[in-house]
């Protein structure tokens, strides 16, 4: 079954009642973009992590050279750049934090650069000079309130050409999304913190996993709601994307974009091939009692 996904790996992803799901790639290395199968672009480019070795902070060129790399990679498709995501399980060595009581709690990704903008505009400089080449979307991690995403497009500065968006995995921004969306282009959906502040489960204590369950109808139901209130187009990168099953349900609550990691690309776009999105009882899903009773009725 793997080896027919992959042979039709590159066919689009349209279901049974014709609705065409882009299915995207997330890049944490450039030999994840080399690998990927069927790949629509890249729906989250994890750059903590292209430069998580690094003891002095890459130069724009060398952050260009690697934004490069991955759309070419990538055929030219899109690329989504999402700017440092650190703290919490990240950690940068070139941006040393101070410790904390509750990491995931205190300064997280775009927190951080509030106070120190300097690695934020050279990271920002570096998009903007990738999208005069290929086409790209940068996204704002671990947004909260209005306020942080004015902030970040007045960063950013000039948007020609370049889709803006932020990651929705706050339980606060996912309320609020209407609001926090006025300007952007686009939100994408980080089920993997959404899910763990949302459950009050830390994604990383083993003891607390089966809780911290990106099924469980309340993160559903917040997935919902942002569908309905963006008014923009809505992505999800978190790991439920990877999930075949989880992918169909999130299609048809109304997600138009899937990033995925890549071995499960071409297996997310087979299932969703043989998928009726409207014979998907969302409904029934959304008030399921527990992620239990949603893989069932999945
Ligand atoms: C997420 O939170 O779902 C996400 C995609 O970001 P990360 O896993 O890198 O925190
Ligand atoms: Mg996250």
């Amino acid at each position: 079954e793997r080896s027919i996904a992959i042979e039709d790996a590159d066919r689009p992803a349209t279901t049974r009642d014709g609705r065409t799901i882009d299915v995207l790639v997330n890049v944490g290395v450039i030999q994840d973009a080399v690998d990927a199968r069927g790949a629509d672009g890249s729906g989250l480019v994890r750059t903590e992590v292209l430069f998580g070795d690094r003891r002095t902070a890459p130069t724009v060129d060398e952050q260009v050279d690697a934004f490069r790399a991955i759309a070419q990679a990538l055929g030219g498709k899109p690329i989504t750049i999402r700017t440092w995501d650190i703290g919490g399980d990240k950690p940068l060595p070139f941006l040393p934090q101070d410790r904390e009581a509750n990491p995931f709690l205190g300064e997280r990704g775009l927190r951080v650069f509030r106070r120190r903008p300097e690695l934020l505009r050279d990271q920002l400089e570096a998009v903007r000079r990738t999208a005069a080449e290929t086409p790209v979307h940068v996204m704002f991690p671990m947004v909260t309130t209005a306020d942080e995403v004015a902030w970040a497009l007045q960063e950013l500065g000039p948007r020609d050409g370049l889709e803006v968006g932020i990651m929705v995995e706050v339980p606060a921004a996912a309320l609020r999304v209407g609001s926090l969306a006025t300007e952007l282009d686009f939100v994408s959906i980080g089920t993997n913190d959404l899910t763990q502040y949302t459950t009050a489960a830390d994604r990383t204590n083993a003891a607390v996993a089966p809780l911290a369950d990106g099924l469980d109808p309340a993160v559903l139901q917040l997935i919902d709601h942002v569908v309905r209130n963006a008014g923009v187009r809505v992505a999800v990168c978190g790991d439920l994307a990877s999930d075949p099953q989880a992918a169909v349900l999130l299609a048809a609550l109304g997600v138009t974009e899937l990033s995925a990691v890549g071995p499960q690309v071409p297996l997310v776009k087979a299932q969703l091939r043989q998928a009726d999105l409207g014979r998907v009882d969302t409904a029934a899903v959304l008030a399921a009692r527990d992620a239990a009773q949603v893989r069932g009725l999945l």
